[in-house]
């Protein structure tokens, strides 16, 4: 098995105070899985949240943070609380374990503990959470284009906005729609409208390549595209990429009655800081508007306007 496949079967991370624990949890799981181990609780959080482990073995009594307070501090955390947990512990009491139950733990295994029980154990937990993952995953992604869908994207403007509110830093969003797409699905079908629709996502997910950018179907034509702290110049480099992108397909629109190629639209909206005067609804509706313009200026083309900066 090379290593790649064994991340494929999972990375765990093993927490406990008592080296010789660890390498026995190592022992008998290092055929099937990556195993990364941490001494302390603290450390489990730093590595947990570098590593992104798929799953958590836990030591309940630990000097410092203990397991019922790491378990606590990962169900706290955003970018941490889809990882599952199993106490694995000498504690034994029926309270000991409802509390790790309690304190958001999948499973709970009493030491001394069978090598073959934990195995089979950690498997199902690492199933059951690449399930969760792909439901995840599939809940927040349009099944045509691959792109982000419009509940995903809600959820990270919101998140965004936040934090360059905080940040003091400008946050900039692009409504992108398909021009004369209507007379596109009339003249060449449905079918290759659909194939149209995943050639221009294609193109414009290429056009922002920052790992905050978020490209996302907003409705059926329609596009939308978050630039976090990204200012008004930067937003507007973007757009005029996005145009250049979808002309440079050169997907044959003989209908159209503007130019006879595929074209897109857009709307540009800077929110600058400080962000407390305005919204998040505001930017998309200002971007939305904007985009109305460009229709309204002959369309192949994008329209700007900022909002906020301590402006009433
Ligand atoms: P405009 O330049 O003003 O944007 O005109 P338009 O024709 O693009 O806009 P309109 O809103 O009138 O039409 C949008 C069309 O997009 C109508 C709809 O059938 C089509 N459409 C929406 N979602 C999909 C999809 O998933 N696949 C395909 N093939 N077409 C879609
Ligand atoms: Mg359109
Ligand atoms: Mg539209």
């Amino acid at each position: 098995m090379t290593w790649t496949d064994l991340a494929r079967n999972g990375r765990i991370l093993v927490v406990d105070d008592a080296m010789e624990n660890i390498q026995i949890l190592h022992h008998a799981l290092r055929d099937e899985h990556e195993v990364l181990f941490a001494l302390d609780g603290e450390k489990a959080l730093e590595l947990a949240l570098e590593q992104q482990p798929d799953l958590i073995l836990l030591d309940a009594v630990m000097p410092g943070m203990d397991g019922y307070a790491v378990c606590a501090a990962l169900r706290n955390s955003p970018r941490l609380q889809d990882i599952p947990v199993i106490f694995v512990t000498a504690l034994n009491q029926p309270e000991d374990e409802t509390r790790a139950l309690e304190a958001g733990a999948v499973d709970f295994i009493s030491k001394p503990f069978n090598v073959a029980v934990v195995r089979a154990r950690v498997r199902s937990q690492l199933t059951i959470k690449r399930q969760a993952d792909a439901m995840r995953e599939l809940s927040m992604t349009d099944g045509l284009t691959g792109v982000a869908n419009r509940r995903s994207f809600n959820d990270t403007l919101d998140a965004e906005w936040r934090r360059c509110a905080r940040a003091g830093l400008p946050l900039s969003v692009i409504m992108i729609d398909v021009d004369h797409f209507k007379l596109y699905n009339d003249h060449y079908g449905h079918q290759a409208g659909d194939l149209c629709l995943q050639q221009v996502s294609l193109a414009m997910a290429r056009c922002a390549s920052r790992p905050q950018d978020l490209l996302a179907r907003y409705g059926g034509e329609e596009f939308i595209l978050l630039l976090p702290q990204e200012p008004a110049l930067g937003a507007e480099v973007v757009a005029r990429r996005i145009l250049e992108e979808v002309r440079g397909l050169a997907i044959p629109h003989a209908a159209a009655p503007t130019v006879p190629y595929v074209t897109v639209s857009l709307g540009v909206c800077t929110a600058l800081p400080p962000l407390d005067s305005v919204d998040s609804n505001a930017l998309v509706r200002m971007a939305d508007s904007q985009l109305y313009r460009a229709k309204q200026d002959g369309r192949n083309r994008y329209c700007k306007a900022e909002i906020g900066g301590g402006a009433a």
